[in-house]
């Protein structure tokens, strides 16, 4: 019988992660992976290699009694094992959960309860986060250890396994399971503005999906000449797909390992003639700070990808004027891939003036193929005017925006429009433009973004709540020249006699020391909305630039 009319006729392969690194093993020899080891040397080694090792690791895995659909967990930096695991975790039909050991203790314990992880895969420093909760982890069964055998560390852990020993042992064959493609490949949490932090949860095809279209030219514009360096880490979404989208351009992909201070990425740019940078706002400060110092270059830069934070217009301009590089602003979220906007070069700018150039520099870019995105009146629910002008709430929707946490209930998560229509709330506050050109000018979520990473403001206020002598607390994100953000406590008290040192001593012992505010302001009384919620934005108005000099 013929198929119905309406249907294509075409073949429907699956869109699968272990086809990129297969793809890039066999057509381009010249592309490869350079790491920086927690060693201390320079690794390089070819697609190939990586395929192989990534097979070895699915044999090894599969002997450990990994299953398709168990979650395995990594706590690891950029580097060529951790690699490794995203192909050989997702390759094999598991998905490759992704730890940010940035977190304090309490929330990898959460995340990996939550997520159940039966086997770790841990760099050799980060052993230390798992010592002291491996009590409280009954789901994992075996740990093992990402570094050369002569360098293991000494640990009172059972079940432990070294990396290189362990495949050592296996076959570098491994026939791929062909999945569906919707099946899950790889679990990344997002701390949200309060509670625990919630999975993320992506497909082989969306991520597919996402390295198809971030590598475009009016995308990140990656070929196979490109040498291409995430400064992102891969606990953070995956370092912005870049360990997919390098393998299916053939590029050449450089993993800067735990050194990312100014001296350690000038070194290995200039190692590996780097083309393509990744990172927050940060960690372009600190090494525009090292070659300032030096008198140093970096001439085979071309781009340097910001995301994670607004482009600040002196780092556009520094890194413009003093070393000829483009910033291409980006916008994402753990929700969306991460990718969604990007404001690439385009033959227009040659006759804009420097301010015309900056002002779409300093912008968040415009979304790419396949995402689409509304601004929304707060009060109405309406789509606004994009005049550059109007502020809503920025929705997205796309084949890489996320549409439930993982193990969630329910699709809370998403909004409907008038229409009816679905779409992801990104608690972002934005306006568009004619030209489609985002700019995020504030969040209705309540977080601190720090150095990319999140700090829960009611969190923040909850536990400051706890000090005797606090009546009311208010956190908000203030300007910071090298963080981006940092959060300022404002605190009404009772009565009784209080110091900032008394709140500072009590709040060391109940967040993380990042999390601890940079000042401690207190006031006779807080601004509240005609609910009585408080009404940060008077407060992020007035302040934005208190820790400015
Ligand atoms: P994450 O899920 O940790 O990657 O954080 C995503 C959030 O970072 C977004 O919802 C924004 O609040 C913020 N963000 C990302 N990119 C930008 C940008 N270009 N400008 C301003 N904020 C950004």
């Amino acid at each position: 019988m013929s198929p119905p009319f309406s249907l294509g006729q075409m073949m429907s392969q699956p869109l699968l992660i272990c086809d990129l690194l297969e793809y890039a093993a066999q057509h381009h020899e010249h592309g490869g992976i350079i790491s920086k080891r927690l060693e201390g040397d320079i690794h390089h080694y070819s697609y190939k290699e990586a395929l192989k090792r990534s097979k070895q690791l699915a044999n090894a895995l599969t002997q450990l009694g990994a299953k398709q659909g168990d979650r395995i967990g990594t706590l690891a930096w950029n580097g060529y094992r951790h690699f490794e695991c995203y192909y050989g975790i997702s390759g094999m039909g598991a998905i490759c959960h992704t730890i940010n050991p940035r977190l304090f203790s309490e929330q990898i314990e959460y995340i990996i309860q939550h997520a159940q992880d039966n086997i770790l895969l841990v760099d050799a420093c980060f052993i230390h986060l798992i010592e002291p909760i491996i009590e409280k982890l009954p789901s994992v069964k075996g740990i093992v250890v990402m570094i050369d055998e002569d360098h293991m560390p000494k640990t009172s852990l059972d079940n432990m396994y070294n990396y290189e020993a362990l495949i050592a042992q296996q076959s570098t064959e491994f026939t791929w399971p062909r999945l569906d493609p919707q099946s899950a490949a790889c679990l990344c949490y997002t701390s949200g503005t309060t509670g625990n932090p919630k999975g993320v949860l992506y497909s082989h095809e969306s991520t597919v999906l996402h390295a198809f279209a971030s590598r475009n030219p009016d995308a990140l514009n990656i070929s196979s000449d490109s040498v291409v360096m995430p400064v992102v880490p891969m606990y953070h979404v995956c370092a912005w797909g870049m360990p997919y989208i390098a393998p299916m351009a053939g590029a050449t992909l450089v993993l800067p390992g735990s050194g990312m201070g100014g001296e350690d990425l000038y070194t290995l740019i200039d190692h590996a003639n780097v083309d393509l940078m990744l990172g927050v706002p940060t960690v372009w400060l600190g090494l525009l700070e090292y070659l300032n110092k030096q008198n140093l270059k970096i001439p085979s830069v071309k781009t340097v990808g910001v995301g994670g934070a607004a482009s600040p217009r002196a780092l556009v301009e520094a890194l413009d004027k003093q070393h000829n590089i483009y910033l291409l602003p980006i916008w994402g979220m753990t929700e969306t891939s991460p990718l969604a906007t990007l404001g690439a070069k385009h033959k227009a700018m040659d006759n804009m003036t420097d301010n015309e150039r900056y002002k779409i520099q300093t912008s968040a870019g415009k979304p790419m193929f396949g995402i689409e995105m509304e601004i929304f009146d707060e009060q109405t629910n309406a789509p606004l005017p994009h005049d550059g002008i109007s502020r809503g709430l920025l929705r997205v929707r796309g084949p890489w925006v996320i549409k439930q946490y993982y193990k969630s209930d329910n699709n809370d998560c998403l909004v409907k429009d008038s229409l009816g229509q679905d779409w992801f709330d990104t608690g972002d506050i934005a306006t568009l433009d004619s030209h489609s050109y985002l700019r995020i000018v504030d969040r209705a979520k309540d977080v601190v973004k720090s150095g990319g990473e999140w700090i829960s403001s009611i969190d923040l206020e909850n536990a400051a709540l706890g000090c005797d002598g606090v009546n009311e607390a208010c956190v908000i994100g203030v300007k910071h020249e090298k963080w981006d953000e940092r959060p300022l406590l404002f605190i009404v008290k009772n009565e009784k006699p209080l110091a900032k040192e008394t709140v500072y001593q009590f709040l060391n012992e109940k967040v993380a020391k990042w999390w601890l505010p940079d000042d401690i302001i207190f006031v006779k009384e807080l601004p509240h909305t005609a609910t009585g919620k408080l009404q940060k934005r008077t407060l992020r108005d007035e302040y934005w630039e208190y820790l400015i000099k």
